[in-house]
């Protein structure tokens, strides 16, 4: 793999750029692979890089639709944090965090990480006193948070109003949280895949399974038919039509979700702040841009495309909280398909197809959980068994209803 350093970069400054290598190869689809992974996503790419490096399992395709990152992995708002409430997704999001921490370096890829602090902001007595609940439980499970006076926030983000429609009495800061720069981290798991010579075939849907005595024995696609008995599923938004052509069905529910970018500013803050009454959160991109996120488009859709209703409630929100930023211009928006299951935790196990297995169920929040996503998936298909962090995640819980309801915490803070 070429590796990325001030050197490289210099010397390929002094050849005016033009011999870069390619960052992964686009190979022919071989008839075989010991495992085809369904979905060039960060958590698809993740669990490539996974198998590869943890497992010593090379002989893998990564199958994409479309383009690598061209779905939720590119679209998301890049918002990265583990203040959960359940042990269970405590550890398992602290892991992801962690697995962030030294990501850039383990891939020698700069993902633009910056935690400067995921700050959600409490608007009246109750939020408070149930926040305050969530704080404990959050110390609990081993994750720092502190807790913040409205002076405090005050004097960490001078700009802010904290008089708005709901004024500001203080908040829960986690510092580790943040952002990472979502497109690199598409491009750097599959960058580092393809170093260990797993193929990448883009351009490729997936079209149908062969099953044979309860096994998948082989993977159709647009571009030719595959022989495998190993296939993990990381297709986010479209997980239930894919169970449907493998003939089950999936408690997922796909909604849109939307996220918008201002012009570029000056660097007003750093953190990301997040407010459950306004139904908004909002940070500054290190380009200067306002990245802003909202709920969901409340009616299930396939289009990515968003409503009217949610483009007018985020704004007022984001003017509420920064009147002075109101003529600020909006320079783009866009949707993505989430998957969406009733307690807000992701699936990640073995699927009722003997020797296929899926992730998803992120809804809006599986970017924060890539690494451990795609760590999770490639131990449980390599081994066939899930590993301990996503062993409560298996879809055994809608049958056992042992749901792990993480409604609070996934809301609108992603
Ligand atoms: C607007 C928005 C904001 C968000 N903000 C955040 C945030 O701030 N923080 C956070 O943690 N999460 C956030 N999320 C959620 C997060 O983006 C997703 O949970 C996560 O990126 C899912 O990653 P993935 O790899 O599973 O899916 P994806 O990145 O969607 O990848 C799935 C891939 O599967 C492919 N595919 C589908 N069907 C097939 C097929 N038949 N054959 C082959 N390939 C197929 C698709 O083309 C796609 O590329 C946000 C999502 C959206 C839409």
């Amino acid at each position: 793999m070429q590796k990325f350093s001030i050197l490289s970069l210099a010397r390929n400054a002094i050849s005016h750029h033009r011999n870069w290598e390619k960052s992964w190869r686009s190979p022919d689809l071989k008839d075989s692979y010991e495992v085809v992974i369904v979905g060039g996503g960060g958590h698809g790419l993740a669990t490539a890089y996974y198998l590869a490096k943890e497992h010593g399992m090379t002989n893998v395709a990564v199958l994409e639709a479309g383009w690598i990152g061209g779905g939720n992995t590119g679209r998301n708002t890049s918002v990265i944090r583990s203040n959960y409430l359940f042990p269970e997704s405590a550890d398992f999001y602290d892991f992801a965090l962690k697995l962030y921490e030294d990501l850039g370096q383990e891939i020698n890829y700069n993902i633009m990480l910056r935690q400067a602090g995921m700050i959600t902001l409490m608007h009246d007595r109750h939020q408070i006193e149930g926040m305050r609940r969530n704080l404990n439980a959050m110390h609990s499970n081993g994750i720092a948070a502190d807790w913040l006076s409205a002076e405090d926030i005050k004097k960490r983000i001078p700009e802010i109003n904290m008089h708005g429609h709901y004024p500001i009495l203080g908040g829960i800061c986690q510092e580790r949280g943040g952002i990472a720069r979502h497109d690199a981290i598409a491009w750097g798991y599959a960058r580092a895949a393809d170093a260990y010579g797993i193929d990448i075939i883009q351009n490729c849907e997936v079209t149908g399974f062969d099953i044979e005595n309860g096994a998948v024995t082989g993977v159709q696609t647009s571009r030719g038919h595959i022989k495998t008995g190993k296939v993990g599923v990381a297709v986010a938004g479209h997980s239930s039509v894919i169970a449907e052509k493998a003939g089950f069905s999936l408690p997922v529910t796909s909604y849109c979700l939307q996220a918008w970018v201002s012009e570029p500013l000056k660097p007003i803050f750093s953190e990301t702040l997040m407010s459950p009454s306004y139904g908004s959160y909002i940070s500054q991109s290190d380009k200067g841009e306002m990245i802003l996120g909202g709920s969901l488009d409340l009616y299930p859709s396939y289009a990515q495309r968003g409503n009217i209703g949610t483009i007018e409630h985020v704004m007022s929100s984001f003017v509420e909280l920064f009147p002075q930023l109101s003529r600020v211009k909006m320079m783009r928006s866009w949707g993505g398909i989430v998957d969406v299951v009733r307690d807000s935790t992701p699936i990640i196990g073995k699927t009722p197809v003997e020797g296929m297995y899926i992730n998803c169920g992120f809804g809006t929040g599986g970017f924060k959980a890539t690494p451990a996503g795609g760590w999770t998936l490639a131990h449980t298909i390599a081994t066939g068994e899930p590993h301990k962090l996503n062993e409560a995640f298996s879809l055994e819980r809608f049958k056992t209803g042992r749901m792990i309801d993480e409604a609070g915490a996934a809301g609108i803070a992603h």
